[in-house]
C-alpha cells in the first residue's frame, strides 16, 4: 500500500509554546498525567474550544474527538440544552452550601435508571466516590480488607492505587510512591475475570473482606468485558461471605446503556459509583446503593462523608441536562457509532495486515495489537500485546485530524454527535495510520 510519508504535520507552534510554558507552572505541564502524551510522545494539543464531535486546538487544527473528555460528553461538546442549563443555573448563584431542588432531581434520575440504587450521595469526582464507597463498606461491615482487580482503575485513592491500569500503566508505575504500606495493606489485588482467584481469596480471608470493588466492565486497561458469569460470580461469593459488591460505573454509567452496565448484564451491586457522564462535563460524581447501607452515612449514620461543593448547583444542572437529553435514540446512536468506528479501524488494520483484536465492553471500544487468537481477558494479556505499535498509529491519526486516546491502555469514547463527515475523516485517516502501525518496530529490534 502506498504510504504518504511526507504529509506535513499540522502546525503545532502555539501548543508547543504553551506546553513549554505550562511545564514551568504545572508539574509536567498538565493537571492529569495522561494528557501529557507521555505514552505516545510529542506535544499535547492545547484545546481552545469544542463543539459537537469536533475539537479545535490553539493553532486552529480541528480533530474528530474520540476521547470525549474521557467519557462525559456523550451528547457531544457544547450541547445547547446543557449549555443553557449551566448558564441559567450560574445566573442564579454558583454555590450555597445549602440543599437545592436540583440535587434531589439528579439523585432521583439516577435512582430511576439504576434499580439497585435506592439512595445517592453527590460528590465532586469519581475518586471521591470510590474512596467514600470503600469507607462506607468498611464502616458498614466492620471489616477491613478490599478486593480489587489488576488493571481496574478506581481513581487515585491510596488504597486502590495498586495495579491500577491506564494512567498508572502508561507511566509504568506498578503502584505509586507516597502510598504507604498501611494504606495498601488491606487491599488484595487479583487478576480480572479470574473467579477461582476470588474464591481462593475468600476461602483465606472471607471474614475480613469488607467489599469487592470492580469496574462493572473494565475500561481502564483498554476495554475488557467481564467474561460470562464473572460479575454473577462476584455477586454470589460476596453475598455468601457477607461482603459488599461495589460496582464502579464511573466510566460505564449512563454511557453503555441508560442504566450503565447494570442495564447490560443485570448483575446488582450493593454500592455503585458514578461520575463522567452524570457530570455533564463539570466536576460532579456520586455513589449510591442499598438504603440500609447508605443510611450508615452521616448525618443519619456514623460513617463520615462531606463536601463543601458537593451537589454544586451548576454541576448538577449540567449532569441533569445531560441525562435528560440522553434519550433512547442517543443510546442507540452511541452503540451504532461504536460499531461503525470499530469496523472502520479493524478493516483498515486488516487491510494493512496488522494482527489485532477489537476489544469491546458495551459501547466502549479499544484495539489491541496482538497475534493471539484468544480474547484478552485480563491486564496481563493486554500488557503482553504489541503496545509499541500504538504511538505511530496514534500520531498518524492525530496528524490527519482524528483524536484517539493517547495511550494503548485507554478505551475510545464515541459521542452521539459523530456524523457522516466525521466518519469520512476517520476513514480517510485510517489507511496511513494502519500502515504506520504495520511499519512499527518492536523496542530493541530497530538496532539490528
Ligand atoms: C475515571 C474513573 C474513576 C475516577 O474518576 P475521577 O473523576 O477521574 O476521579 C474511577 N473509576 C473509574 C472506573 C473511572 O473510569
Amino acid at each position: 500500500m502506498a504510504v504518504s510519508a511526507n504529509i506535513p504535520g499540522p502546525n503545532t507552534a502555539r501548543s508547543d509554546e504553551l506546553f513549554a510554558r505550562a511545564a514551568l507552572a504545572v508539574p509536567g505541564g498538565v493537571n492529569s498525567p495522561v494528557r501529557a502524551f507521555s505514552a505516545v510522545g510529542g506535544t499535547p494539543r492545547f484545546i481552545s474550544e469544542a463543539s459537537g464531535c469536533t475539537l479545535t486546538d490553539v493553532d486552529g487544527n480541528q480533530y474528530v474527538d474520540l476521547v470525549c473528555s474521557w467519557g462525559p460528553m456523550i451528547l457531544g461538546h457544547a450541547h445547547p440544552a446543557v449549555v443553557d442549563a449551566v448558564r441559567s443555573a450560574a445566573l442564579g448563584g454558583l454555590s450555597f452550601g445549602a440543599p437545592t431542588v436540583g440535587e434531589i432531581e439528579l439523585a432521583e434520575e439516577i435512582i430511576d435508571r439504576v434499580d439497585p440504587v435506592a439512595r445517592v450521595r453527590l460528590v465532586n469526582s469519581g475518586t471521591e466516590a470510590t474512596m467514600s464507597a470503600v469507607r462506607l463498606a468498611r464502616g458498614f461491615t466492620g471489616r477491613s480488607k478490599i478486593v480489587k482487580f489488576s488493571g481496574c482503575y478506581h481513581g487515585h485513592v491510596d488504597a486502590l492505587l495498586a495495579d491500577a491500569g491506564s494512567g498508572v500503566a502508561t507511566l509504568g508505575l506498578p503502584t505509586s510512591p507516597g502510598v504507604t504500606g498501611a494504606a495498601a495493606h488491606d487491599t488484595l489485588v487479583l487478576p480480572y475475570n479470574d473467579l477461582a482467584a476470588v474464591e481462593a481469596a475468600f476461602a483465606e480471608h472471607g471474614d475480613d473482606i469488607a467489599a469487592v470493588i470492580t469496574e462493572a466492565a473494565a475500561g481502564n486497561m483498554g476495554a475488557v468485558a467481564p467474561q460470562p458469569g464473572f460479575n454473577e460470580g462476584l455477586r454470589a461469593v460476596t453475598a455468601r461471605h457477607g461482603a459488599l459488591l461495589i460496582m464502579d460505573e464511573v466510566m460505564t454509567g449512563f454511557r453503555v446503556s441508560p442504566a450503565g452496565f447494570y442495564g447490560v448484564d443485570g448483575v446488582a451491586g450493593d454500592l455503585y459509583t458514578f461520575g463522567k457522564v452524570m457530570s455533564g462535563g463539570l466536576p460532579a460524581a456520586a455513589f449510591g446503593g442499598r438504603t440500609d447501607i447508605m443510611e450508615h452515612l452521616a448525618p443519619t449514620g456514623p460513617v463520615y462523608q462531606a463536601g463543601t461543593l458537593s451537589g454544586n448547583p451548576v454541576a448538577v444542572a449540567a449532569g441533569l441536562a445531560t441525562l435528560r437529553n440522553a434519550t433512547a435514540e442517543v443510546y442507540e446512536r452511541l452503540d451504532v457509532n461504536a460499531d461503525r468506528l470499530a469496523g472502520l479501524v479493524s478493516d483498515a488494520l486488516a487491510e494493512a495486515s496488522v494482527a489485532h483484536q477489537v476489544q469491546k465492553a458495551g459501547n466502549l471500544v479499544s484495539f489491541a495489537f496482538t497475534e493471539s487468537a484468544d480474547p484478552l481477558t485480563d491486564y496481563a494479556g493486554v500488557q503482553a500485546s504489541q503496545t509499541w505499535r500504538f504511538a505511530p498509529f496514534f500520531h498518524a491519526l492525530l496528524e490527519r485530524g482524528v483524536y484517539p486516546p493517547p495511550s494503548a491502555f485507554e478505551a475510545w469514547f464515541v459521542s452521539a454527535a459523530l456524523d457522516d463527515a466525521a466518519f469520512s475523516k476517520i476513514a480517510e485517516a485510517l489507511p496511513a495510520a494502519a500502515a504506520a502501525a504495520a511499519a512499527a518496530v518492536a523496542p530493541g529490534e530497530g538496532d539490528r
